[in-house]
């Protein structure tokens, strides 16, 4: 027997209601942004972005290379403090101001509090958190897609909505800021080179805690019946082999090919599940697509401690962020999730340059030594737009992901 709704998948798949949410907030606050500096109401440097920037990104023919940096559903903009400390500053009374808060808050023009201005201010603030609320509610590993570091996430989780109007009122300053400040984003930007894999990158080194700790769980958690037919059902959605259904749930073969058929109308994939790791750093973009999935698939981790949604949240997440050269399937990520689970052959460390976390060789014919390791995007591998491929590019790159016979 199978599900058929999916709304018991909504906490660990990223369902259209929360795209749709995140498109609107990035365009929504860019808009508030540009108003409000260009009236002289904002400082730039509050608000991360330069007057430049903000024309870049509101050219009447906006490409489809820039467009993606507001439609991918990866929020565009992140607290203005990094720490949780300092976060949970702004909503407690009459807590002392760290220095950067006291700076940001001098360097904003203070209207009285009945000033349109100053209304707007309070407002966007309070639509903003309203919305981390909501989807972190209803995705409970949504927060690197919303630039928050674990524990910011689960304070806000934690937060009454009463609270968190209340702190709101008490600012005149924004409580966000554009989330990609880095010269290297820009240039990729402004060169039209902001392929989906430079994207990821930038996405992931954005996130305030980017570096997630290395110690996995100690076991598979054990999980009951309904929630092996969730996690089967959602992995079969995704596109996922009969053989890696039954590995990774005991779910007959059987069962879950006749599942598949019902689902995609056609019959699954069938044969041995692809097991090589050389496959994930086999190019810049696989390297890319897998760090990002790792990374993805650790906070997935830290927030639910579920290897199994852990996985299938990530693989979501990467089918959303990688949609013109998908490189990962759910087969391969699944075999990468258990690989990283067992520390076998691969393992996560910070680009020298940047401190990107990145997926690494480390036993058979190659091994990286993360001392000398240095990223795709360090390294100006990153430089052409996945967009360039054809389909018949596209299809091969299919085809050796496991998707396609
Ligand atoms: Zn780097």
């Amino acid at each position: 027997m199978y599900l058929a709704s999916s709304s018991g998948m909504d906490g660990f798949i990223f369902n259209d209601y929360l795209r749709e949410q995140v498109e609107y907030v990035n365009r929504n606050l860019l808009d508030f942004i540009r108003v409000n500096a260009q009236a002289g109401r904002l400082p730039y440097h509050v608000a991360g972005i330069t007057e430049q920037q903000l024309t870049t990104l509101h050219l009447p023919s906006l490409s489809s290379e820039k467009q993606r940096i507001l439609r991918t559903p990866v929020l565009c903009f992140r607290p203005i403090v990094s720490t949780a400390r300092e976060f949970a500053l702004l909503f407690d009374e009459g807590s002392q101001l760290s220095h950067r808060l006291q700076s940001i808050a001098n360097a904003t023009p203070n209207y009285p509090s009945n000033n349109e201005a100053a209304i707007r201010v309070r407002y966007e603030n309070k639509r903003y958190l309203e919305m981390l609320k909501t989807v972190l509610a209803v995705n409970h590993t949504a927060a690197p897609m919303l630039g928050l570091s674990t524990e910011i996430a689960e304070m806000i989780k934690a937060m009454s909505l009463v609270k968190l109007h209340a702190g709101t009122s008490k600012w005149h300053f924004p409580l966000f800021e554009w989330r990609y400040q880095g010269d290297s984003f820009w240039h990729a930007v402004t060169t039209n080179r902001l392929s989906e894999e430079a994207l990821a990158h930038f996405i992931m080194q954005t996130c305030f805690d980017r570096e997630t700790p290395t110690h996995p769980p100690k076991t598979n958690k054990r999980i009951g019946k309904f929630l092996q037919e969730l996690y089967s059902e959602a992995m079969i959605r995704m596109g996922a082999r009969p053989s890696t259904i039954n590995a990774l749930f005991l779910v007959p073969t059987n069962i879950a090919k006749r599942r598949y058929t019902e689902v995609h109308g056609k019959a699954a994939t069938t044969g041995k599940i692809p097991t090589g790791n050389a496959y994930y750093t086999q190019s810049p973009a696989h390297r890319v697509q897998s760090s990002t999935f790792v990374w993805l698939y650790r906070h997935g981790l830290r927030s639910s401690e579920n290897v199994y949604e852990a996985t299938i949240s990530a693989a979501n997440k990467c089918s959303l962020l990688f949609t013109v050269n998908p490189l990962l399937h759910c087969d391969r990520a699944a075999v990468l999730a258990q690989t990283f689970l067992k520390f076998q052959n691969l393992h996560l460390a910070p680009c020298r340059k940047c401190r990107t976390p990145y997926v690494l060789q480390s036993s058979g014919d190659k091994i990286e030594l993360q001392d000398f390791f240095k990223c795709p995007c360090c390294t100006n591998m990153l430089k052409y737009s996945s967009d360039a491929g054809s389909v018949k590019k596209r299809r091969r790159s299919r085809v050796s992901a496991g998707v396609e016979d």
